[in-house]
């Protein structure tokens, strides 16, 4: 599976016009599956491998519209990991205290340590969206935000961490058909949050934002990729090739043991 047409490059103008949200591939969904469950011994093991290395880590950025398929992703494309070398952090509205620092205060605190991969379930980019499409910052402050967040990245990318931002890009009828499910479905309504349908609203606005942010925070350290998700089991191979292809090119090492191991007789 080839991952980099979905990948966004440094210094264009991205259209999310420009790329389809139901896009399904060449193959078919019972292909997508069989793939996504023989990828997930070698996801384990090179997490396996990360985590015993503990010399780099790995963030990855999940953004997307309310009903996006963040959740969903977490759940199937982490599926088969050691919950003792993951952390997820999901972005809610900032705390009075949150708010009292700076907008990364509270991202750095839960970036990832060496032999970590952290997902971020929304993240320091809603910084930049949310509260830009709401007027709480003006455009001054977007653009003084846009370096501030291309800085935290590089020093970020500077220690040990690779960075990969992952934009689920869905259809606004397909948001509207997931948002319906909510509605009807007693199992699903507990999601349900009749403030997204506010949002809704500022589809255009938020497709600008998107739009601007993506464009100027993509680098060749901290990629964005756009992924089509309006097909779940497309969004969840195409978001497994990119995390094994990431890792596989992080080449984590299990240490060499710091004694001679034919030395050592265990009585
Ligand atoms: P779903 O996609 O399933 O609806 P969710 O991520 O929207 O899940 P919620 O608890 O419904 O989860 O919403 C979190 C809310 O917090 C979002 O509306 C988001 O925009 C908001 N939020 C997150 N970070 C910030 C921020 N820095 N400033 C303002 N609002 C924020
Ligand atoms: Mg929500």
């Amino acid at each position: 599976m080839n991952t980099k047409k979905y990948r966004v490059g440094e210094g264009g103008k991205l259209k999310l016009s420009a790329f389809k949200t139901n896009e399904t591939g060449k193959g078919s969904e019972a292909e997508a599956l069989a793939r996504i469950d023989a990828r997930r011994p070698r996801l384990a093991a090179l997490q396996e491998r990360l985590y015993a290395e503990g010399q780099q880590s790995l963030l990855m950025v999940l953004q997307a519209r309310d009903a996006g398929g963040k959740d969903g992703t977490v759940k199937h494309v982490m599926y088969g990991l050691n919950p003792q070398g993951v952390t997820v952090t999901s972005f809610k509205v900032p705390t009075p205290l949150e708010l009292s620092h700076d907008f990364l205060w509270r991202v750095h605190a839960v970036a990832p340590a060496a032999g970590m991969m952290a997902v971020f379930n929304r993240s320091h980019y809603e910084d930049v969206l949310v509260t830009r499409v709401h007027g709480l910052i003006g455009e001054a402050e977007v653009k003084r935000r846009y370096e501030h967040i291309r800085a935290f990245e590089a020093l970020l990318n500077g220690g040990h961490t690779r960075i990969v931002k992952l934009y689920l890009h869905v259809s606004k009828e397909e948001q509207k058909q997931r948002l319906q499910a909510r509605l009807d479905d007693p199992e699903k309504r507990w999601k349900f949050n009749v403030g997204d349908l506010k949002e809704r609203e500022r589809w255009d606005d938020y497709t600008k934002a998107y739009e601007d942010t993506i464009s100027a925070t993509s680098s060749r350290t901290a990629p964005w990729y756009v992924i089509p998700a309006d097909h779940k089991w497309f969004r969840n191979d195409l978001i497994g090739q990119i995390l094994q292809d990431t890792l596989e090119n992080m080449n984590p090492q299990f240490p060499e043991p710091d004694f001679d191991p034919r030395t050592v007789e265990i009585k």
